[in-house]
């Protein structure tokens, strides 16, 4: 129910391009790497050993001159670079960041390996990095090991003796697995419920006890309950993949192919349950307080007070509950079917959720249903890359310390600090210029925006991993330990003040976010190197590509969701009555024009433009800040936006190329439909081609005209 996770920039961090790739879910509190997007192991030969990383870097020649680019500006700017980096096929999209993701897993990869000498003269650091990559690069030693590692579980799990024995399982499910306890990234499915401290919705200095919806396994409701034919043949293959999964587990076939019927049912009837994506943006939904009487009472099929004696969760002044309908329903559920279909559930979860740190097998058929048949991809990534991404999830900071050192000079951070306070500075006076917004919404607008914290690169101190038990014998139960302990870590908050330095992302990761109830932006050190950051490249380059990042996630503070937050982050309306309804008709002009068919997902499939809607608006503004910032930039060198370069393009052209270039993007249609119908965020096409052709700035770069594909005639503009 951590709303900030609903606005970071990518795709990339739907943590089921995680589970998708062979690795596990997302992180706990940590959301894992973008896996979605590159591999450097493009030929089988060079399976398991890093090939040189290649970075790539804005270069104005690779646009087509041979066509329009007021026609189609993704086209002209992206099919050179398209044509020539086709998706390897351990991958479900490739695009102009994939070699930077392949480069910092390789930097993270040497130091992994450094550590892992098993020299006596390790620090503790060093020896649980180190050990935590030995034991999941041993694969020989995790396949010999085959379902030993979480036999005990199901063992147990045979031996319940009645339904009130459910409550503790499913409290040690949320210690073991990552993104068992509050659901991955966007998905609302941690088994049963998920249980976290968070932020309280109206008075953000708090932190209370959240309960959020769970107990589904696809990446959204929608693959439940959909009824098209691509949606039943998919729900099919999922069915099966359940019943493969349980008969690895050692269920005989026929007793698995009926379990695996109840298991999707149960699922399905949860999902049914849920409250939907779009109902979910909206802040005021999911606040519902509750005493823990009442959450007794809504779900009494629930030991309560057992499960937050084992979660070790200090006293909530309440307890925010995000779905009471779906409460209701699940408890329903829990109190008429019988124990063994409980049974059957939980021993799915456990080998589901335990699946990419078991033997080949169980990586194997995970990979085969998540990754290729929801996703595309044809083939497994490497090992180290999976490691590298699990070591990442569960000890990032203590792994990003050295990528700091490595890749984040002082110079970089400076530079960075600049672009971010001259397209505040931007927004400052875009806010002061608008026709719609009254001078008392304007002030409290300009209040929050002086209020948000710049967040760049790394966290002003480390995490302390020492409670964190890492061998070299069970990669499984490594996975396990980190996963406890920053489950009891976040329960732990409960009741205390609020920790504003927390970051939710590691160093090394590529992408960014804005934490409405935090009022912060957030830009780690792993999306600040090119092609998004480019130290050797001039203004217009760096603000088309990181600059309209910044911008993006400065809107989020003004976008739908984010307006309705303050600058302490407390949920409360600061607007007038009318400047509300003046910016609710332009949202509806953005939220409209994404309402769009997606040819390229497949068949019929629709975008819901009020499920992206945040994301196209900060795609928007965040555009059109980084742009005046670069004319500032600019008049200061005593230049304009259509002063001529060296290289013969406009500051202007060359702003909007760089731009379009850092989205280029090969994208698989099995991955194009499941983030059309399950993320918040648009295809990349569409953050080029809807977002310019929404903008006067563009056309007058490459002299567009009324009447051409690039120029809408209902151009929308909230910023
Ligand atoms: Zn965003």
């Amino acid at each position: 129910m951590n709303i900030s996770r609903f606005t970071t920039l990518f795709v990339l961090c739907l943590s089921l391009s995680v589970a998708a790739l062979g690795q596990s879910a997302s992180a706990p509190g940590l959301p894992a790497q973008a896996a979605l997007s590159n591999s450097a192991a493009h030929g089988s030969a060079a399976a398991d050993q890093p090939s040189e990383p290649k970075l790539e870097r804005f270069d104005p020649n690779l646009v087509d001159k041979d066509l329009d680019p007021c026609n189609d500006f993704y086209k002209y700017s992206c099919s050179k670079w398209m044509a020539a980096n086709p998706i390897p096929p351990d991958q479900a999209v490739w695009d102009t960041g994939s070699g930077l993701q392949v480069w910092n897993e390789t930097v993270l990869r040497e130091t992994l390996e450094t550590a892992s000498t098993n020299d006596p003269k390790r620090d503790a650091v060093h020896q649980k990095i180190g050990d935590y990559w030995a034991a999941c690069m041993d694969e020989s030693g995790i396949n010999a090991s085959g379902l030993k590692p979480v036999q005990p579980e199901l063992d147990r799990i045979a031996t319940l003796k009645s339904k009130n024995d459910i409550t503790l399982e499913i409290v040690r499910l949320h210690h073991m697995f990552p993104g068992a306890w509050q659901g991955d990234d966007n998905q609302t499915n941690a088994p049963l419920f998920g249980f976290s401290g968070g932020q309280d919705f109206d008075d953000a200095s708090k932190v209370v006890a959240q309960i959020d919806q769970g107990g589904i396994s696809l990446p959204s409701r929608d693959y439940y309950l959909k009824t098209d034919d691509k949606s039943v043949e998919l729900f099919k293959k999922y069915r099966a993949h359940v019943e493969k999964m349980l008969v690895l587990s050692g269920e005989p076939a026929p007793r698995a192919a009926a379990d695996a019927a109840t298991i999707v049912e149960l699922e399905t009837a949860l999902a049914n349950a849920q409250m939907d994506n779009v109902k979910r943006r909206d802040p005021k939904n999911l606040n519902n307080k509750m005493t823990l009487a009442q959450v007794k009472a809504l779900m009494p099929s629930i030991n309560w007070d057992e499960y937050l004696a084992a979660a070790k969760a200090p006293a909530s002044e309440h307890y925010l509950v995000s779905s009471p309908d779906f409460f209701r329903a699940e408890e329903k559920l829990l109190a008429e079917r019988p124990l063994a279909d409980w049974q059957a559930y939980l021993r799915w979860q456990v080998v589901h959720r335990a699946s990419p740190y078991l033997s080949k097998s169980f990586a194997d058929e995970n990979w085969n249903f998540f990754a290729h048949t929801l996703a595309g991809a044809e083939q497994q990534q490497p090992r180290w890359r999976r490691c590298v991404r699990a070591a990442d999830r569960d000890l990032g900071e203590a792994l990003g310390q050295a990528y700091v050192d490595r890749a984040f000079p002082p110079e970089s951070k400076a530079r960075t600090i600049q672009m971010v306070h001259s397209i505040e500075t931007a927004l400052t006076s875009d806010i002061q210029g608008l026709s719609w917004m009254s001078p008392a919404t304007k002030e409290q607008a300009v209040i929050k925006l002086k209020g948000i914290e710049d967040k760049i690169g790394y966290p002003s101190h480390w995490r302390d991993y020492s409670n964190v038990k890492i061998t070299r014998d069970s990669y499984l139960n490594n996975v396990g330990q980190a996963t406890s302990l920053e489950y009891e870590r976040w329960v732990a908050k409960i009741g205390k003040p609020v920790d504003r330095s927390e970051w939710t992302m590691t160093p090394p990761t590529i992408n960014a976010y804005y934490d409405p109830q935090l009022n912060t932006i957030n830009f780690p050190a792993g999306i600040l190197q090119p092609p998004f950051f480019d130290p050797t490249k001039d203004d217009a380059v760096n603000y088309g590509a990181i600059g309209m990042v910044i911008g993006h996630e400065i809107i989020h503070g003004f976008d739908d969701q984010g307006r309705k937050f303050d600058a302490h982050g407390n949920l409360r309306d600061w607007w007038t009555a009318e400047d509300g309804k003046q910016y609710d008709e332009r949202g509806k002009c953005i939220s409209d024009e994404y309402t769009q068919d997606v040819p390229e997902a497949g068949q019929g499939v629709k975008q819901n433009g009020l499920l992206t809607q945040g994301e196209d608006t900060a795609d928007n503004g965040g555009i059109r800040l980084a742009l005046y910032a670069l004319e500032t930039a600019l008049k200061q060198q005593g230049k304009s936006l259509d002063d001529k370069g060296d290289d013969g393009w406009t500051y202007r052209q060359r702003f909007f190329l760089s731009n379009a270039y850092s989205w280029c993007a090969n994208v698989r249609p099995q991955i194009a439909r499941l983030i059309v119908t399950s993320n918040p965020h648009s295809l990349p096409v569409f953050r080029i081609d809807n977002v310019m052709s929404n903008m006067p700035e563009f056309q007058q770069a490459f002299g567009c005209k009324a009447g051409q594909r690039m120029v809408r005639a209902n151009a929308c503009r909230v910023w």
